[in-house]
C-alpha cells in the first residue's frame, strides 16, 4: 500500500462531511467532528477510503441472525458484530446451550437406565 502524502485540506473535510468550517484551526476540528478524535492525515485519508469503498460501517447490518442492529459508525472492515452480539455473554451463549442439552441428554439417560431395586 502506497503512503498517503496529500495534506488534508478544509474543502476535503468539508466535501466528506458535509460541514462548514472556516478560519484558524478549522481543519483539525473539522476532522475532530467527522470522526470523533484528532487522527492523523494518513489516518482519516484510509477511513474516507474504506467508507467510500466500502460504505458506511452503521449501514452494514450485524452478522447474527434476526439482529435488527447496525455496526458502531467507527467499525472496523472486520467487524461482523454489534455492541450487543460482541460482548462476552452473547459470545459465550451456543456453547453455554450447548453444555445445558448434553447434561439434560445425559439426566434422561440415567433416568430411563435406572435400576428401581437400589432407589
Ligand atoms: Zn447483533
Amino acid at each position: 500500500m502506497q503512503r498517503h502524502r496529500e495534506p488534508v485540506t478544509v474543502e476535503w473535510i468539508a466535501e466528506a462531511g458535509g460541514i462548514s468550517v472556516a478560519g484558524p484551526g478549522a481543519v483539525e476540528q473539522g476532522a475532530i467532528e467527522l470522526f470523533g478524535k484528532d487522527l492523523s492525515d494518513s489516518a482519516i485519508a484510509y477511513r474516507m477510503r474504506r467508507d467510500r469503498e466500502l460504505g458506511d460501517a452503521s449501514a452494514r447490518p450485524c452478522a447474527e441472525a434476526g439482529c435488527p442492529r447496525a455496526l458502531p459508525a467507527a467499525a472496523s472492515t472486520r467487524r461482523r458484530y454489534c455492541n450487543f452480539h460482541l460482548a462476552p455473554h452473547s459470545r459465550i451463549r451456543p456453547f453455554r446451550e450447548r453444555r445445558r442439552s448434553a447434561l439434560r441428554r445425559r439426566a434422561a439417560v440415567r433416568a430411563a437406565t435406572a435400576d428401581p431395586r437400589r432407589e
